[in-house]
């Protein structure tokens, strides 16, 4: 039985040096040498999992198709490799203990003392086991946070019982460090990177390769000053500078031979690196043929890696026909059906995306509306969805009242139930849908004709449903049409309106599954429907102009002496 290697990335000096980015790239370029890799994120903080912390500190929730709720780099890891991510990727302390605590409260440590070491230590390298299967050829492993954390302390013993038992062939340590740039003595400063690898090495942990987060990269000399300080190989010391696009790195890391340093370190052998695909979508990246703009109403847009997925799956839309989207993000709050045209009407299409709780609803309903009556390409996904049916009811079907259970429980129009609520549906236990469901798609609505099949799999992360028994045939009478729905319990996954250009709401998050080389279709349709637009107000625009010189001009002509 073959056994996977490993490579385990750590980060010192200070957090968001794009450790996951650093991992994604390897990643990247070992997949693109024929290996079968798969990725992990441990994170040492105390939540189970991040699925209740605030998008407005830690980023968006990830979720994979068994439907855990993950990091936001997971998202990195899938978009640039075709590791196919479960719940045994991603876990953190508090879900380490949480299984300790149990066992120790069945008894299943028969009376001994329950400690760090072993048994916390242990736990995290059972969690790197599971992901360890006889199909992977290399696992790749972050552990969050930075060198020197207390709570990070037990993932790095267990690295480094790891390496004990499975040799120095058996893993490397890469380890994510910064050297910034002084202004005022106008110098780079490699001394924050040797405290750092100082601190790991403290740990029992050497280094292999360097991954020094720079601005504009550095000199032989420091490159030489950082190996012989830090006692990793010169070639092993990689300069990571700042670059346009994330999509850039793995670029970057094979011009300085990342992927060789990794193979020779693990003793693996593998086929020539193959870049050309991902070379040609970052030329298509750089040279669009034009731009399109998109309108993001949302809640959470000021901190845009809430919406990080999101962001990369309209990116990758554009991409997909060379085209740049250029993202307005709008908070929802500040919209009202007063202000609405003149915050909106610079959008080529507008999207409201995912979400909870009640602040800025009304201001997604208005953006709905604008889009509806102005027929400016609409995408709603999720509470977008929501809120797209909600602004037909009230506005098109004259329910006023209509509203989701989750923003006026005592509505006497309640459009949207938690599953439970609804009838002849077993309750599901969790709160949650959460995870990739299937769905059937109607002959003929935008949805089919995008994906190109009668079935598809989308993730979900959502507590409230169409009450379909209720609105359904009201909102069907007035023309929304339903064109997804759950194979076996019939829940309504898309809604969309025939007669628009392009305007579909969606309850699962397709951005989970859009990647660089493989655009999410609805995206990619989305992104070509507002681009089509664009084309028709600029030679509407056009038209416009040349009437008014013709009138002009024709006048001038007129006025002319004989
Ligand atoms: N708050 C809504 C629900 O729970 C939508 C969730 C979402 O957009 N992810 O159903």
């Amino acid at each position: 039985m073959s056994r996977p290697k490993y490579v385990f990335v750590t980060g010192g000096v200070v957090s968001s040096l794009g450790k996951g980015i650093a991992s994604s790239s390897i990643a990247n370029l070992l997949e693109c040498r024929g290996l079968r890799v798969t990725l992990q994120k441990l994170d040492p903080y105390l939540n189970v999992d991040p699925g209740t912390m605030s998008p407005f500190q830690h980023g968006e929730v990830f979720v994979t198709d068994d439907g855990a709720e993950t990091d936001l780099d997971l998202g990195h890891y899938e978009r640039f490799t075709h590791a196919v991510l479960t719940r045994a990727h991603n876990a953190t302390s508090g879900s380490i203990y949480e299984r300790i605590l149990a066992r120790e409260r069945r008894g299943d440590y028969l009376g001994k003392t329950v400690q760090v070491i072993p048994h916390v230590t242990d736990a995290i390298r059972e969690q790197i086991a599971k992901v360890s299967t006889e199909d992977i050829d290399v696992v790749l492993t972050e552990i969050g946070g930075t060198v020197g954390d207390i709570e990070s302390l037990p993932f790095m013993e267990a690295l480094r019982q790891v390496r004990q038992q499975v040799g120095r062939d058996g893993c490397v340590f890469v380890h994510v460090t910064l050297v910034p740039y002084i202004a005022a003595a106008g110098e780079l400063k490699t001394k924050p990177t040797q405290h750092s690898v100082k601190e790991l090495r403290a740990l029992g942990i050497q280094p292999d390769i360097l991954v020094c987060r720079t601005e504009t990269g550095f000199s032989r000399e420091i490159r030489e000053k950082i190996a012989s300080f830090c006692d990793v190989d010169r070639e092993a010391v990689i300069a990571a500078r700042d670059v346009d696009t994330v999509y850039q790195v793995p670029v970057e890391f094979a011009e300085q031979g990342v992927d060789d340093i990794v193979l020779d370190r693990l003793r693996l052998t593998a086929g020539p690196r193959s870049l050309g695909p991902w070379q040609d979508m970052l030329d298509r990246l750089r040279n669009p043929r034009d731009k399109v703009r998109i309108g993001v109403v949302g809640k959470y847009v000021d901190y845009e890696d809430s919406y990080k997925s999101l962001k990369e799956a309209l990116l990758h839309g554009g991409l997909a026909q060379s085209l740049d989207v250029e993202i307005g993000w709008q908070e929802a709050e500040s919209i009202t059906r007063e202000t609405c045209a003149g915050q909106l009407e610079r959008y080529d299409g507008i999207l409201v995306p995912g979400g909870f709780g009640i602040r800025g609803i009304d201001g997604m309903i208005e953006a709905v509306r604008y889009a509806r009556v102005n027929d400016v390409p609409y995408f709603g996904i999720c509470l977008g969805m929501q809120m797209m049916v909600i602004e037909f009811l009230r506005n098109v079907c004259g329910i006023r009242e209509a509203h989701s259970a989750e923003f006026d429980p005592k509505s006497p129009h309640r459009a949207f139930l938690k599953l439970r609520e609804l009838k002849g549906v077993e309750d599901l236990g969790g709160t949650m849908r959460v995870g990739a469901w299937p769905c059937r798609l109607t002959p003929g609505s935008f949805a089919r004709s995008a994906y190109g099949r009668e079935e598809i799999s989308e993730r979900h992360r959502h507590r409230y449903e169409f009450n379909r028994p209720e609105y359904e045939q009201v909102l069907t009478g007035h023309g929304m049409r339903i064109t997804g729905e759950t194979p076996e319990v019939d829940y309504v996954e898309i809604c969309e309106l025939p007669s628009h250009p392009w305007f579909l709401g969606c309850q699962f998050h397709p951005e989970f599954k859009s990647k660089p080389l493989d655009p999410q279709p609805l995206f990619r349709e989305f992104v070509r429907a507002s681009h089509q637009r664009r084309l028709r107000q600029g030679k509407a625009l056009a038209d416009i102009e040349a009437d008014q010189f013709l009138r002009l001009f024709g006048a001038r002509l007129q006025g002319a002496p004989g």
